[in-house]
Parts: structure tokens; sequence; C-alpha cells
């Protein structure tokens, strides 16, 4: 279409980008098609489970105060615990973030004497300070509960005897990232976390399995309470708020270990009773229904970034081909020129603060300066067009999010506009591959 194409060019989309990233997207076809069809199973899924549990208009009025019998409150989180396939489930904005959430589940599940875990290698970055790998105020080291690492073997399968070896009678909480997060091991399918819980409890029958769901949500047909976790944990400013979210967290499991977090989150006596809703729930629950489409737009970003990547000599994780398990594309450019023109390129096809410029800058925990690009509705929704790098060997940047397939379409030819532009990039393998 020619109008298409002009309009892309006003927007700083060269005729030559544009046309290898239609040339990179007529393969893209079968694998777009797959996404889609996971996209409408989770949707039915999501409906359904609004449906069951009557969805009705006054569940999208708010308490305030106390919230006690907050009707919306109550029945979004049955509406959680249908989605996830789990007994219970605490859905709220009270929970301020991904690592509240987390954070919530392991000091309300486990006591002093216990110990924590983590059969998959390092955890996310800021769990490092909740669990006191790194020293913390706060953490769960402080209060006497200990952790054990087991990694994973260098072809990213599961250390079994290591970790049958690290399982003792104190263990009682196993947490599993799904999410490979900012490193470059490959993200667990909800097939093999179940193969990995089948494991732990067939070892220890009464631990806890945790999985850390952040950036998982949605990408699969089935969910990890489906194959045995006890609580399945994350964001509402990722995949299942839709991008409407403002805030908030979830943690879905099994009863025992939900009423734990909600006497934890407010006050022992007090659990799920209290924690006004304010003026949120309606943004959660169509944030919620949104959520499957949503995911398949940012997947489909991921996918076609591999694909525009790879063919010109980054070395893209995944990988052009393989199959997907959460929302996240990591590039490596090799150089911080590479990366910081990738950021930019991305911060440029925002819709808000288009027009500002990211630089790398020394963020606080961070031990490199980091360019982050972003220019969300909400203030570092990482299911809206984002990436960041931090400017260090092996000079990578990690992508995700886009709330429609088409936006992420334009950040990621917007990257490679800024990239190529900047002489980075090998033009003429660009035109070989778009037989120009
Ligand atoms: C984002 C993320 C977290 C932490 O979430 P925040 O909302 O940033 O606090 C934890 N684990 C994984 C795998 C994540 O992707």
């Amino acid at each position: 279409m020619d109008e298409l194409r002009r309009l892309y060019a006003r927007m700083g989309i060269e005729k030559e980008i544009y046309e290898y990233g239609e040339a990179v997207l007529k393969r893209l076809v079968p694998r777009f098609q797959e996404i889609d069809e996971t996209a409408e199973y989770n949707q039915l899924k999501v409906v359904g489970a609004m449906q069951e549990c009557q969805v009705s208009e006054a569940c999208l009025l708010g308490t305030t105060g106390y919230g006690y019998n907050d009707l919306g409150r109550d029945r979004l989180e049955e509406v959680y615990a249908h989605v996830f396939r789990t007994e219970d489930a605490l859905v709220r904005p009270q929970i301020t973030c991904g690592t509240h959430a987390l954070a919530l589940a392991l000091m309300s599940n486990l006591r002093p004497g216990d110990e924590l875990l983590s059969p998959v290698g390092k955890p996310y970055d800021t769990l490092e300070e909740v669990i006191g790998i790194r020293p913390s105020r706060g953490s769960l080291a402080e209060y006497g509960i200990s952790y054990r690492q087991v990694e994973l073997l260098p072809d990213g399968g599961f250390d079994y005897e290591g970790i049958r070896n690290a399982i003792n009678e104190k263990t009682r909480l196993v947490t599993i990232q799904r999410s490979k997060g900012y490193q470059t091991r490959p993200t667990l399918s909800v097939e093999r976390i179940g193969e990995l819980i089948s494991f732990v409890k067939s070892v220890k029958p009464d631990v806890i399995c945790m999985v850390d769901n952040c950036y998982g949500e949605f990408v699969e047909i089935q969910e990890p309470g489906e194959v045995g976790a006890d609580m399945v944990v994350g964001s509402l400013i990722k995949n299942p708020g839709g991008g409407l979210a403002p805030i908030g967290g979830y943690i879905a499991g099994k009863k025992e270990c939900v009423e734990n977090a909600a006497y934890r989150l407010t006050s022992p006596g007090l659990g799920k009773e209290v924690g006004a809703s304010l003026g949120v729930l309606k943004d959660f629950y169509q944030g919620l229904f949104l959520a499957p489409s949503v995911t398949a737009a940012a997947l489909k970003g991921a996918l076609f970034a591999a694909n525009l990547y790879e063919p010109l000599g980054y070395a893209v994780v995944p990988d052009a081909r393989e199959s997907r398990h959460d929302i996240i594309q990591a590039i490596t450019f090799g150089s911080p020129e590479g990366v910081i023109a990738f950021c930019q390129g991305i911060q440029a096809a925002a819709p808000v603060d288009s027009h500002v410029t990211p630089e790398p800058w020394d963020m606080p925990g961070y031990d490199a300066p980091v360019i982050m690009a972003a220019g969300a509705f909400v203030a570092g929704s990482s299911i809206e067009l984002s990436a960041d790098g931090p400017i260090k060997p092996p000079y990578a940047v990690y992508f995700q999010g886009g709330l429609t397939w088409q936006h992420a379409k334009l950040g990621i030819l917007s990257s490679l506009q800024s990239v190529v532009g900047r002489g980075l990039a090998d033009r003429e393998a660009l035109r070989r591959i778009s037989g120009l």
C-alpha cells in the first residue's frame, strides 16, 4: 500500500528499512498464526472465567477506606483463580510491583529456620536483596531464613542430582523463575516447570513450589498452576494487566499460601477482608480481558525483532526460530553505540515522550551505566514497548512489550533505522536480503 509506505517515510522509516521489514515478515506468517491461536485460546479462557464468576457492572466500582465487602475486588480474585487454575488468588493495588509480590509470597510462607531453594540458578536481580544474597535491610536472611541455589547445567537442563542433594530437612519453599529475565539462559516452558516441580515433590512432597511468572503469562495455553505450582506470582504492569492496570501484583495458588500472603500484606486477623480497591478495578478487569491479545502483540514484536536483526549478524536470544516462553528479546550489538542507537530508535517511536533522547546513566543497584527507552502511558510499564541495555560487554539490549503489534512493528523498524542511520549495520546485507 503506497499510502502506508509514504506514512512510514514521513515518520522517518526509509524505504529500504521498510522493504527489509516486509521481506522478513513474509516468512513469519505461520509463526504469527500460532501466536494468534494461543491468544484465541487464552481470550476464551479469560472471558469464560469472567462469565463463570458472574462479573457484573457493580464489580467495576471500587471501595474506599477499609474496603470491607469489596465485591469487585473479591470477584476479581476469583476470576484470577479461574484463569490461573488455582484455588485462590490475591490481586491488589496495594501490591506495588512484581518484586513486592514475590517478596510477599516468600516472607508470608517462610518462617525462621526454613530454607529457600532456587533450582534454576540466580534469581532476578531485585530478589537478591529480598533473599539477602546481597546483604539488605529486612531481607529473609535477617529473619533467619537461609538460601541455597543450584545452577542449571551448561546445556540449560536441570541438575537433578544437585537439586536432590540440596533439598534437606529445612527446605520449605522452592522458587522457580519462568522467564530468563536479564540473563542468557533459556526461558522455561510450563511443561519443563511441571517436570521440575514433580521432581522436587518426589524428593520432598510438602515443599511449596512457587513460580515467578513475570513476563510469562498468556504466552502459552497453560499456566504453572496447571502443572503443580503452589504459588504463581507476577506484576500487573506486565502481561496480565494488559497495559491498563496502573499498578498491582498478584499471587495465585493454594488457598493456604494465598491466605498467608494476605495476612502478611494487611495484618494478622484481617487478611483478605480489607484493602480498598479505590478506582482501579475497571482497569484490572479490562486489562486482564485484553491481556491475551496484548501479550500476543508483544510476542510478535519480539519475534519480528529477532528475525530482523539475526540475518544482519547480531546474536539474538531467543533466536529467530526457537519456540518462545516469555516476551523478552535480547539482541547483542557488541558496542555501546549499537545499544544506544537501538534504545534511541525505540524511544523515538513512543506515543509519550518520543521527543526525548535517552542516554546511559548510573542507576542505583547496577554496576554499569544503563540506557532505558520507555515512552509509556504507565510509568515503567514493560508490557508497553520498552528496551534497556547495560553499557558493558557484550553490549546487549533487552527489548519487550508493545500494546499493539502495529506499534511494536513501528518501534522495531525505528530501532533499525537508528542503527543503520549511524552506519552500524550492513546496508548491503539489508538490500541483498530484501532483494532490492
Ligand atoms: C520484572 C520482573 C520481576 C520484578 O518485577 P518488578 O515489577 O520490576 O519489581 C521479577 N522477576 C522477573 C522474572 C521479572 O521479569
